[in-house]
Order: structure tokens, then sequence, then C-alpha cells
């Protein structure tokens, strides 16, 4: 029998409707990391992403329901008025926000982006979120990871561990701002992209 060595593959992404993205998912136990399994699932998930041009993506969207999500933004076409953001590989993050203002977010507290989603193809809407966190996690390598993020970076990590609690960002889009992507190319400026409260 032949060994088949498998290094990274691109897993098929779930769409909007398919009822695993609105599970829970279950958060990792500390003995799987640096594990095989996990580190194939990592690998997979940061090949899939890429493929894609994603921002980001959540082990949900294909079909693990495990706490890991993986995040990286180099120049990337779906999403040109981003900077630019390093892998970063998440496992069981925990988001604490970091803003004045919590329920009702002020202005200065807010990002707005016009959001989009692997698992929805196609659309754009706007949703606004606290332009702070505090993201706890684990790394790959078992490294306690524990930073406060801000601005487009704060919102991608919110978008992506709102997938592990079964939430997606039509769930939290201003519903009159959806669009498809030629027309979000075609009718929204530049300048409404993104609104960093403070930037
Ligand atoms: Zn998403």
């Amino acid at each position: 029998m032949a060994l088949v060595w498998r290094i990274m593959a691109v897993r098929d992404i779930l769409r909007l409707g398919d009822p695993r993205l609105r599970r829970r998912s279950e958060p990792v136990p500390e003995s799987e990391l640096g594990g095989a399994t996990l580190t194939e699932l990592v690998n997979d998930l940061i090949e899939t992403m890429r493929a894609s041009n994603g921002a980001g993506i959540a082990a949900p969207q294909v079909g693990v329901l495990q706490q890991v999500c993986v995040i990286e933004v180099k120049k990337n076409e779906r999403y040109p008025a981003f900077p630019e953001i390093p892998l970063c590989v998440l496992i069981n993050p925990q988001l604490t926000p970091l803003t004045q203002s919590y329920d009702v977010l002020a202005p200065e507290d807010a990002i707005s982006i016009y959001e989009g989603c692997l698992s929805v193809p196609g659309l754009r809407g706007r949703v606004s979120r606290p332009r702070r966190v505090r993201v706890q996690a684990w790394g790959l390598d078992g490294n306690r990871f524990d930073e406060v993020w801000e601005g487009a970076k704060a919102a991608v990590v919110q978008h992506e561990v709102d997938h592990l609690h079964g939430t997606l960002f039509v769930d939290r889009a201003d519903t009159s701002t959806f669009c498809f992507l030629s027309e979000y190319e075609q009718f929204v400026p530049q300048s409404e992209r993104v609104i960093d409260g403070v930037a």
C-alpha cells in the first residue's frame, strides 16, 4: 500500500444555509496543541483562506466545529482598503472589547466596514464593531497569545470569532447596506468602505 504524504489541502467552504455554520464550536483540548490533527487543520485553513483571497477563515467554515481560526491580509484584492495583517493562528480565542461605550458604540469606539465572508459569497454589508479588543488565545505551538488589536484587525478577529459561536456578519450588518460585490465596487465610495472611529 502506497503511503500518501499529505501536506496541505484546500478544503470545501460551507455556505450560508449549512446548519454547521450556526452551531457553537468546541474548545480544543490543551493535549491536542502541537498534535498532527490540529496542525493539519491549521495548515488546511491557511491554504483554503489564501486560495479564496479571504482575510480570515474559521474551522466551522470547513465543517470542523473546533475553536480555531486563522487571519492574514496581504494586499488583498477583496479588501484593497485594508492594512496588511501578518498570518496569525488563534486557538480557543477569547475577545474582550476595550471601549468606553458598549451596547451603543460611540463613533470614536467603532470601526465600520463593509464586510464580506467566504461562506456568503458575493455579498457585502456594513457592520459596526468595537474598534479595540483584547485577544487572548493559544498559538499552534501552545504559546499563550495576549495582545490588544485595533482598527481593521480588531474587526477581522471579531468576524472570525463570531463564526466559532455560530454568528455570521449578516446577523450584525445594517441590512439596508447589503450589496453584491460588483455593486459595492460600483457604488460604495472608497471613503465609506472602512470607517475607523479615530482614524
Ligand atoms: Zn466569515
